[in-house]
């Protein structure tokens, strides 16, 4: 970071950044809500981002070697000093990312949490065990651990700058990996942050996370670094470039994807607590949350009832930059064309506005549809704004029907007055998570893990799953003693695989 109004610095390139390119010029970040500068940051190119990933290798050595236990405790300072300092930070997000200060709080809080999860189950989850060695190799003993993959890249998006990558920087860390963040070019100055915080709290391995600074070219330059694996949170479009461009050093990816995320409204649920769950999950944060509720599908018997209680608490919302506010403005101006592009689509393919349908500025009204045609763009596209589609269906399969209609599957939600009934709705959806009689839940519980199916992407962060994803398997076997018999030797007997077909007879030939 060049000058950040979050930290007070205005010196130049600081601790936690990469020196600035000489050759890479700067860019500004701004707070959508005023346009103030917040930050102005060094554009890294190709030899920055190599020479941040060099550094990164040197410090997975150290920081592996630590192993696990010492890691944890190194990961624990780092999440007192976030805990410290969270309402610096959280004013830090409210102004370059828009969101009011409160929603800040409850996003650090949950990557906090996360990262006292990861670094308390990294061992028990990736350490070495020792497993059966099977029929065949009898004598062996055999060893699993789940090992580092050196150095993993993170590419994050700007609407939970902090919570978002942390689900890849908290759990690639416990798993003993050094990581290099490129955050979003609307947030970066959060990303820095981040990364001094990172340096004060653990200065004995300060490159182990580093923030590497600039638009979408530094973010593919990463992709070609040679990285472990590169983990990336954003839009399907971008996620395509990165793989193709991890492609070339076959990089693996791990693709947290946009959503289109569904939720059902059955005949027996609680229509009030539905309404009340569609309208936060829906509208919180402007709307630009990857796992947001963009479409509700609503028994008849509970259809208008539904759509009364949810057009009351979203006249009730008030968008704006002040305490109050319940929302913010769209991080990224250009949003907003999406946003419109959608709404008249939708009023074109014969869709009413019950409420909202505006956007003045950066500020979308909080917007409810009816009876918008599946196949318009608010239907199948993310918008990811503060609007919300609700339509009738004659009951929870064909809901269910209609939910799993979609090229992506990320969360979605379900409410149902049975908790069985629910559950099997739940277990039906085609998505990587879904919260029953809630939404979102499943993304602050940090033993779950979380990821999307289909154009949703792939790969799994959070939980065991997303301490795996950041480890290769390493399968060792111990030779105990010898056999009677070595069947891996030419030096076996000739009657050698006539006795062991034998033996395969009498352990495994009773099963039909
Ligand atoms: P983008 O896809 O536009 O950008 C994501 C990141 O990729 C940014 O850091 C961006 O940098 C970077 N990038 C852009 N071009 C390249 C490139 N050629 N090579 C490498 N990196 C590149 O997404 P947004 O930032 O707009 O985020 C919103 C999207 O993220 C939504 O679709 C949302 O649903 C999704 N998302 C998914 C989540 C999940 O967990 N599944 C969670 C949160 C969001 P720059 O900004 O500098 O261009």
């Amino acid at each position: 970071m060049l000058r950040s109004e979050g930290t007070g610095d205005t010196t130049g390139a600081t601790a936690g950044t990469v020196a600035p390119s000489p050759t890479g010029g700067t860019f500004e970040s701004r707070d959508p809500a005023t346009g103030t500068v917040v930050g102005v940051f060094p554009v890294h190119d190709t030899a920055a981002v190599d020479a941040a990933v060099a550094r990164a290798r040197t410090a997975a050595e150290r920081w592996a070697a630590l192993g696990f236990g010492e890691r944890r405790l190194r990961l624990a300072a780092y999440r007192g000093h976030l805990a410290r300092r969270l309402h610096e930070l959280a004013d830090l997000v409210h102004r370059e990312n828009g969101k009011p200060r409160a929603d800040a709080v409850l996003e650090i809080a949950l990557a906090v949490d996360h990262l006292a999860w990861a670094g308390a189950h990294a061992r028990r989850t990736l350490g070495p065990r020792r497993v059966h060695p099977g029929l065949l190799a009898v004598n062996h003993a055999a060893h699993l651990e789940y090992q580092p993959l050196g150095v993993v890249g993170v590419i994050g998006p700007w609407n939970y700058p902090v919570f978002t990558p942390m689900g890849s920087i908290a759990y690639a860390l416990a798993a003993g990996n050094a990581v290099v963040f490129k955050p979003s070019e609307f947030t970066p100055a959060v990303g820095a942050w981040l990364a001094e915080a990172w340096r004060a709290a653990v200065p004995d391995v300060p490159d182990a996370l580093q923030v590497v600074t600039g638009l979408g070219e530094t973010g593919a330059a990463l992709c070609r670094a040679g990285v472990g694996k590169l983990a990336f949170t954003g839009s399907a479009p971008t996620g395509r470039t990165v793989m193709a461009a991890c492609a070339e050093t076959l990089t693996p990816v791990l693709m947290e994807l946009g959503g289109k995320d569904a939720m059902i409204v059955d005949d027996d649920a609680d229509v009030a607590a539905a309404a009340d769950a569609a309208v936060w999950g829906a509208m919180s944060n402007a709307g630009q949350t990857c796992i947001g509720i963009e479409r509700v599908y609503a028994t008849a018997a509970v259809h208008d009832r539904f759509v009364a209680e949810v057009v009351t608490r979203v006249e009730a919302l008030q968008p704006g930059s002040d305490a109050d506010a319940s929302y913010g403005p769209m991080t990224m101006a250009g949003q907003t064309d999406v946003v419109r592009r959608h709404l008249a689509d939708a009023v074109a393919a014969g869709g009413t506005v019950a409420t909202g349908g505006t956007v003045d500025g950066g500020y979308v009204a909080p917007t409810v549809l009816l009876d918008v045609p599946e196949t318009s763009a608010a239907v199948r596209e993310e918008t990811f704004g503060p609007t919300l589609t609700i339509t009738r269906v004659a009951d929870a399969e064909e809901a269910l029907t209609r939910a799993n209609d979609s090229s992506m599957g990320l969360g979605g939600s379900v409410f149902s007055g049975s908790r069985d009934r629910g559950l099997d709705l739940a277990r039906r959806m085609r998505s990587g998570m879904t919260s029953v009689n809630a939404v979102l839940t499943f993304a602050s519980v940090p033993a779950l893990p979380f990821g999307g199916v289909g154009e949703s992407g792939f790969g799994r962060i959070h939980g065991e799953d997303g301490l795996r994803e950041f480890t290769r398997a390493k399968a060792v076997t111990v030779k105990r003693a010898p056999l009677p018999v070595d069947f891996m030797s030419f030096g076996r007997p000739a009657g050698a695989a006539d006795a062991l077909a034998r033996v395969l007879r009498l352990v495994h030939g009773r099963h039909r």
